[in-house]
Parts: C-alpha cells; sequence; structure tokens
C-alpha cells in the first residue's frame, strides 16, 4: 500500500533530512587519503545523535552494522565501513546515510572525490548528479513512477553510461523502505501515479561500464561486474502541488 505524508508529517521529515545533509556535508569535508571508512562512520553517527531524537536510521537496518553505507569505486552500495579500509588519492567514496526523527525517515547519498580524481571519474559523478536532477525535475503530480525512471535513465543513456541492475530507489517515510519501487530506468505514464504527499528516495547509481552487479562475500557490498567505477547521489523528495520538495537539503544557513 502507498501511503501519503501530510503537511505537518512532511515538516518532519524536512528537519530529519536537515540533520542528514548536514551530517553528509561534514563528511564530505572529513574525506582524504588516509581517512578510514570507519572514522567517516564514528563521525556520522555521533553528529547525528547530538540532534534530540535524531537517530542513525540505517544501524541495525536487516542487520546492517553502522551508520553509514561507505562504498569506494566499483563498489556500488552497502560498503560496511572499517578501520582497515583506508581512503587513497582518487578514490571515489559513497556515502549513503539515513536519519530517523520522531518516527520518520528520510535518505540521501553523495559521492566524493577523495583528493584528485581522473577526467572519467568526474564525468561520471557529473552525469549522475545530473541524472538526480532530471529524476527529481520529474516528480510531479500528475506524472508516473515510470516518467522518473525514464527522465534519469535519458541522461545516463546519452552519457554511454549504465545505471546498476537491479538497483532502485524506493518510498521513504514511516519506514525506511517501501512501495512504490522507484527505478532508474522506465517508460513515460506506466507505474504508480504520483500524488501529493507521497515521499520517494530518488536515486540514480550509475556504472561507467556494463550494468551487472555482484554481491561481495561480505552479503553486503554491491559491486560492478566488470570491475568499473559506479557513482550514487540520492534524495529524498515530496511531490506536492508546488512541484518536487527536496526534503535532504540544508535550510538557509543559520
Ligand atoms: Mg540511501
Ligand atoms: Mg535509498
Amino acid at each position: 500500500m502507498i501511503t501519503l505524508k501530510s503537511p505537518r508529517e512532511l515538516e518532519i521529515m524536512a528537519r530529519g533530512g536537515a540533520i542528514l545533509a548536514a551530517t553528509l556535508e561534514r563528511l564530505a569535508a572529513e574525506v582524504r587519503p588516509g581517512v578510514t571508512t570507519k572514522d567517516l562512520d564514528a563521525a556520522a553517527e555521533a553528529f547525528i545523535r547530538s540532534h534530540r531524537g535524531a537517530k542513525p536510521a540505517f544501524k541495525g537496518l536487516y542487520g546492517f552494522p553502522a551508520a553509514v553505507c561507505t562504498s569506494i569505486n566499483e563498489e556500488i552500495v552497502h560498503g560496511i565501513p572499517s578501520p582497515k579500509r583506508v581512503l587513497k588519492e582518487g578514490d571515489l567514496v559513497k556515502l549513503d546515510v539515513g536519519v530517523e526523527l520522531d518516527g520518520y525517515f528520510t535518505d540521501s547519498a553523495i559521492t566524493v572525490p577523495v583528493g584528485e580524481v581522473d577526467v572519467a571519474s568526474q564525468r561520471l559523478m557529473a552525469v549522475t548528479k545530473e541524472a538526480l536532477a532530471a529524476g527529481i525535475e520529474a516528480a510531479r503530480v500528475g506524472n508516473h513512477i515510470g516518467d522518473i525512471g525514464a527522465a534519469i535513465e535519458a541522461v545516463v543513456k546519452a552519457a554511454g553510461y549504465t545505471t546498476a541492475d537491479d538497483l532502485v530507489g524506493h518510498y521513504v517515510g514511516s519506514k525506511p523502505h517501501g512501495d512504490p519501487q522507484v527505478p532508474n530506468h522506465g517508460t513515460s505514464k506506466r507505474g504508480p501515479k504520483l500524488l501529493p504527499g507521497l515521499t520517494i528516495a530518488i536515486e540514480p547509481m550509475v556504472n561507467i561500464g556494463k550494468s551487472a552487479t555482484r554481491t561481495l562475500r561480505d552479503k553486503w557490498t554491491i559491486v560492478t561486474a566488470d570491475g568499473s567505477r559506479s557513482a550514487h547521489f540520492e534524495h529524498t523528495v515530496a511531490i506536492t502541488e508546488a512541484g518536487p520538495r527536496i526534503l535532504t537539503l540544508q535550510p538557509a544557513r543559520v
């Protein structure tokens, strides 16, 4: 069943989303060669918990052991932070975080270059951001879920890249994941209708190489099967009569 959020509920999600956006901004500032993914995870958890009522939503979710998913280079999503995993110059690190505030969930991810990255990685990040923006732009009353996927797919295909197989966006709000799924490919006017109050995570995961994926032996980390690099950007977005509203943004600085 698809649930819709009231204006009051959207305000709670926007407050949680602002904490999440601030968390990602702090983590991005910490990213440099020599930092471990466990360092980033510890910083994120402490920062989230420093806000009254806020919790790292991923910690313990389906048994995931950390507050942040840290995925490097060919790792697409769900990488587990480790004190042994040291960031190196030229890496691309994806940071995916969930926040629960007062019973409501938000979900957002960024891709951050470690020092200087190669031109191919810079282009991959730019295209993935552009794909997210196109998906958000299509998240309008009167459109369908398929319009979002079609918009993402058009940007990714035009760049000569692929979206990772079987990895999709999703409903987020009263729980961290639910229906409808929000695929990164699709057909305009197909799938569930976008109604005011629907809250979804839109999250293109874009590969330089082929779309095929595999899961590592840790049973969490999903990588590109061909070893090519992947990027990921994600926002939690509300469908409103006034257009798409990104809930995972920091309000104007206070
Ligand atoms: Mg996420
Ligand atoms: Mg998500």
